[in-house]
């Protein structure tokens, strides 16, 4: 079974530095519900990971946060395509929890959820803490430009090995002629 974890907001949607708070503020980047398509028709389970410390500040609630989800579950169906999981941490960035990342906890789930060893499962992100996350517990870190990704490429602290595409579109070709 092949699986693929993507970052939320910057990856399939445009990010704003005021949170995603509502259905009419979800609106996908060029292709990326294409290349979602494009994966789950080559094998892949395709699970998001998100952090919405939204919820956590009191921006939205979950209904608004599932009303979210659900549009996009529907715009991915909507090209043939599907979204297999969505994991979220709601907490606030003051919190503790082990599933914020950089931490981890989101991604162990998801590897206990799909019965799968997480070592080199490609892990697609627009933010340092996307791609910290996914390599401690083993995924391969693919750095997208969209969203913060640019600002992001920068970092000198990006991991080593962290592969740079233009966007989601441009990764799913990239793990579609390589490994499909
Ligand atoms: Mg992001
Ligand atoms: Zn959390």
């Amino acid at each position: 079974m092949k699986l693929i974890i993507l970052d939320r907001d910057g990856v399939i949607n445009h990010d704003s530095v005021q949170y995603i708070k509502s259905p009419e503020e979800w609106k996908p980047i060029p292709g990326s519900l294409e290349a979602i398509s494009r994966l789950a028709e080559s094998g892949y389970r395709v699970v998001v990971a998100t952090n919405q410390s939204g919820v956590g500040r009191g921006l939205f609630d979950m209904d608004t946060l599932n009303a979210i989800n659900d549009k996009m579950i529907k715009a991915v169906a909507s090209v043939g395509g599907r979204i297999d999981a969505i994991f979220f941490c709601p907490h606030s960035a003051e919190s503790t929890c082990d599933c914020r990342k950089p931490k981890a906890g989101m991604f162990r789930q998801i590897g206990e959820r799909f019965n799968v060893p997480l070592e080199n499962v490609p892990t697609v992100g627009d933010s340092l803490r996307d791609l910290q996350a996914g390599v401690s517990v083993g995924c391969t870190p693919y750095l997208v430009l969209t969203g913060k990704g640019a600002k992001t490429a920068e970092d000198p602290a990006l991991p080593v090995g962290t592969k740079v595409f233009p966007d989601l579109a441009a990764v799913a070709n990239h793990l579609l002629s390589s490994k499909g």
